[in-house]
């Protein structure tokens, strides 16, 4: 299966002689490139303005929600501190009521026992023949004076009772009107707690409304975020894309000039473990890796667009190949999905094109502005960035980045 793709590959190649058909540009041809490339430019940095400016209203909306919400936390801070006072009150409210009771309950207990203590003195006269137990008694008074007090003390005793009596009616009186105007005070403050409640509801809810607003608004701006950043990297590699084109030129001239085999002046610093390409292709173009598996093709794949090819291998240390002779554009990390990436620019027969090397293990081994030839190992098969596993993920653009086309019209 790997092999047989490449062999395959190798043999169209073969039987159309090349696959990827050229068509020279003359010199106002690649002017106008530079133009669109210049246009370009300056419509992804007028899409960058437009985009900040989006994302400065939204967040002067997001501060604005912030100041709303930091309201409404204040405001709910302050009806709890109002619930918990009702809170107090009603639970005092209720202990007073309980005592009140217990009291109520005290006091009808008295004027019951005060009562049936009448009643027995009542019947204990009237059983001992009423005025005559009455006479017994002040007969039974030793003296004048005894008989004096006796009868001072029944009458007082009779007296007493009543009054005390009396006393405890009105206790128990006042007692329950004390229990009554504490019963509407609770239900005053029962209602209060009520609409203190549901005033809290309120607040929660429209706290939530606010938070999730908040959030959208928050993700929206991340959306954002990453959208400029996306741009702004699309700026700096068409900028950097200038500047390799032009010295596309000045090398494709160069070379024109001298006609010597050597295409590239590369002085590869990296300590060089992987040599060139051991198959590298006739034409214009070559593989460029040393694996040989296509593991996903170009186009659309799982609703999104997949501007390039996957090549995979689950060998270690396999060489990743300029595609052609070029110019680096860009060679690092590249923080959008690619990982460790390179950018080669490349002027075939006239026509621009830049390559894309993404997901290497390391630091690529050539830099920006480096001069490299076909087949000229640039890095190591890897998978950084948004890679599921070690695999070249390679695109080439015709006119400049942002124009990818399937590779396989012009690597096979
Ligand atoms: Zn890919």
């Amino acid at each position: 299966m790997k092999k047989s793709n490449k062999i395959m590959s190798l043999s169209l190649a073969t039987l159309l002689g090349t696959s990827a058909i050229l068509i020279p540009l003359s010199n106002d041809a690649i002017a106008s490139s530079l133009k669109d490339i210049q246009n370009e430019r300056s419509s992804i940095e007028s899409n960058i303005d437009q985009k900040n400016s989006e994302l400065a209203e939204l967040e002067q909306k997001e501060k604005q929600l912030n100041a709303e919400i930091e309201k409404l936390d204040n405001q709910m801070i302050e009806v709890s501190a109002k619930i918990g006072d009702t809170e107090e009150k009603i639970a005092e409210a209720e202990k007073k009521i309980e005592e009140l009771k217990k009291q109520i309950v005290e006091v009808k207990e008295r004027i019951e026992q005060r009562e049936e203590l009448l009643k027995e003195r009542a019947v204990a006269i009237q059983d001992s023949g009423g005025a005559v137990k009455y006479i017994d008694v002040l007969l039974g008074s030793k003296n004048f004076s005894d008989f004096i007090s006796n009868v001072g003390m029944i009458s007082t005793i009779l007296e007493e009772d009543e009054r005390i009596l009396e006393e405890h009616v009105a206790d128990q009186k006042l007692l329950e009107e004390k229990e009554t105007e504490l019963t509407i005070e609770l239900e005053k403050l029962t209602a209060e707690k009520e609409e203190l409640d549901e005033l809290k509801a309120e607040l929660e809810t429209t706290k939530k409304e606010k938070d999730a607003l908040l959030k959208d608004i928050e993700t929206e701006a991340e959306d954002l975020h990453g959208h400029i950043d996306e741009l702004e990297n699309e700026a700096e590699i068409l900028k950097q894309q200038e500047a390799a084109m032009k010295a596309e030129t000045v090398r494709v001239k160069a070379k024109k000039g001298s006609s010597s085999s050597s295409s590239s002046s590369s002085s590869s610093s990296s300590s060089s473990t992987l040599s060139m390409a051991t198959n590298i292709s006739s034409g214009d173009w070559t593989w460029p890796s040393a694996a040989t598996y296509l593991s996903s093709g170009y186009g659309y794949r799982w609703g999104k667009m997949h501007k390039g090819v996957d090549i995979a291998s689950r060998a270690s240390n396999v060489a990743i190949y300029a595609a052609a002779d070029g110019t680096v554009i860009e060679a690092g990390w590249n923080s959008g999905g690619y990982g460790n990436w390179a950018l080669i620019a490349h002027n075939i027969g006239g026509q621009k094109y830049v390559t894309l090397y993404g997901h290497m293990k390391d630091s690529p081994m050539v830099s920006a502005g480096q001069s490299v030839s076909k087949g000229q190992p640039i890095g190591i098969m890897g998978s950084t960035g948004y890679s599921t596993g070690p695999h070249l993920h390679f695109e080439i653009h015709v006119g400049g980045y942002g124009n990818p086309v399937n590779p396989i019209d012009f690597i096979q």
